[in-house]
């Protein structure tokens, strides 16, 4: 060990090509892709190359796995910004409000709605009280507005209605947007639109680039693609560790793939079982009685709400989109009168 540490301090202060201390007028340079050596000089780091390359492609890769496994704190969806609460991780659940493009949990939506039906007051945001939008029109033009103010979300919401329609080029244009901007879903759906050639060209290395990125902010979904990817390559592994990270996130798909890896004997009984309790808290984090009285309210005025959706906006209801998963997150808190009265 004590070996190891000198190695390590001789690299600090050393060029490893010539050998050369650091002192008060030679400085090395921090430019080299690994931790392991450091330069004098660019000369000095040509120099050294064909004898470092193949150190520093494993060290990297190494890195990089250290990043790449390191449990995220949250998912990529976060917490709703009014209860502090994490997002359920169905999409569904929430709601991106287009004039502020934040993502307001159901619970705080409905809360919103009992509070407005109340005081009889206009339906507005429950965030930053903007005036709900008339139309599909008005949502559109608001989402608009934050994409010139740079918000990935918004950007990336654009992005995926463009997909929707089949405009795989502009969908593309904005979702690589909203990925360079750090945006963990338009990674997830880059690498689909790589997977499936859509608007690109095949490409398993970009396929695989944005499922890394996606992963490491959060997606669950992204992480379990990367387990299937490892376990079709023989890389049990590594395909486990992802499954156990997106477990840990409340990602259901992975904690019955590892109920699978259980029964094979490819995962430990502490790690299964490990992998359960943290399962079911991150579920349960996102419960709260607020939610629950909204997803209520949800079921039994599904019919409301469908009449409103279809009444509004009529160029919607004839996309051969399955029409009610989108509702609720457009019209929650509209209810009218049912079909045929
Ligand atoms: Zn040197
Ligand atoms: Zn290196
Ligand atoms: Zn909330
Ligand atoms: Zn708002």
């Amino acid at each position: 060990m004590s070996t190891d540490k000198i190695v390590v301090d001789a690299a600090d202060i050393c060029c490893a090509s010539c050998g050369i201390a650091e002192v008060d007028d030679i400085k090395m340079m921090e430019n080299d892709a690994c931790d392991l050596v450091k330069y004098c000089s660019d000369k000095c780091q040509q120099d050294h190359r064909p004898q470092h390359e193949t150190m520093c492609k494993e060290r990297v890769a190494e890195l990089r796995d250290e990043i790449l496994f390191r449990q995220p704190e949250t998912s990529h969806m976060g917490e709703c910004p009014i209860c502090f609460l994490p997002l359920p991780l169905d999409h569904q659940k929430s709601v991106m409000q287009s004039c502020c493009g934040k993502v307001i949990c159901h619970g705080c939506g409905y809360a919103n709605l009992l509070r407005e039906r109340e005081e009889h007051v206009d339906h507005t945001c429950p965030f930053c009280r903007h005036p709900n939008p008339k139309n599909m029109e008005e949502s559109n033009k608001n989402k608009m507005k934050r994409v010139e103010k740079n918000d990935p979300v918004a950007i990336r919401e654009i992005g995926k209605k463009h997909y929707q329609k089949g405009e795989y080029q502009i969908a593309f244009e904005y979702l690589t947007k909203a990925a360079d901007l750090g945006d963990a879903s338009a990674h997830h759906h880059l690498s689909i639109m790589y997977q499936k050639g859509e608007g690109v060209e095949k490409d398993e290395k970009k396929e695989l680039f944005h499922l890394v990125e996606a992963a490491i902010a959060g997606h669950p979904n992204a992480r379990y693609n990367l387990a299937v990817n490892e376990e079709r390559n023989g890389r049990c592994d590594r395909s486990i560790k992802h499954f156990i990270i997106a477990a840990n996130l409340g990602h259901d798909g992975s904690i019955q793939a590892l109920k699978g890896c259980y029964k094979h004997g490819d995962v430990s009984k502490e790690d299964f079982a490990g992998a359960l309790r943290a399962h079911y808290a991150a579920v349960n984090a996102t419960k709260s009685p607020q939610r629950g009285a909204a997803e209520k309210y949800l079921a039994q005025n599904a019919h409301r709400i469908v009449y409103n959706y279809l009444f509004r906006d009529h160029s919607l209801a004839s996309t051969a989109q399955p029409i009610a998963p989108q509702l609720s997150k457009l019209y929650l808190l509209q209810a009218g009168p049912p079909p045929g009265r």
